[in-house]
């Protein structure tokens, strides 16, 4: 008797950015990218994180990178919907100060999500760009 199908097998491969492994299993529909760049989930997540940085950490519709005592958060617009891989900040109010604004305006967002603390392999490239604010 023949089988359907065969089992689908994944390969492992070594991280060329960290010490860990590697799969071109499907995760979110990125399994071939990674295999093809040679890099694990993790690092993948943080390469899209780096171009945001190196698109200069704003796009056009107000969605905003923000890097603060290296850890990485995105803003969004009521527009925009939230990212749907969404981790949660909490209800509360942000205040944030961009790093490199010399008039020193306090912005305010309900809406972020907390992506993560940046890996060491990306440390020096995705350097802070704010500081959260005081509250009032
Ligand atoms: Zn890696």
């Amino acid at each position: 008797m023949r089988r359907a199908r065969t089992p689908e097998v994944y390969r492992l491969f070594q991280c060329k950015l960290c010490p860990n492994k590697g799969t071109d299993q499907e995760i979110r529909g990125v399994g071939a990218r990674m295999a093809a760049y040679r890099v694990c989930s993790s690092c993948d997540f943080w390469l899209m994180c780096l171009g945001y940085a190196m698109l200069g950490d704003q796009d056009p519709d107000g969605r905003r990178a923000l890097r603060i005592d290296g850890v990485h958060y995105l803003s969004w617009t009521e527009e925009q919907g939230f990212p749907p891989e969404i981790g949660y900040v909490g209800g509360g109010e942000n205040r944030y100060v961009l790093l490199d604004d010399p008039t020193g305006t306090v912005h305010v967002t309900r809406r972020l999500w907390l992506m993560g603390t940046i890996p060491d392999a990306f440390r020096d490239r995705m350097p802070d760009n704010a500081v959260f604010a005081p509250p009032t």
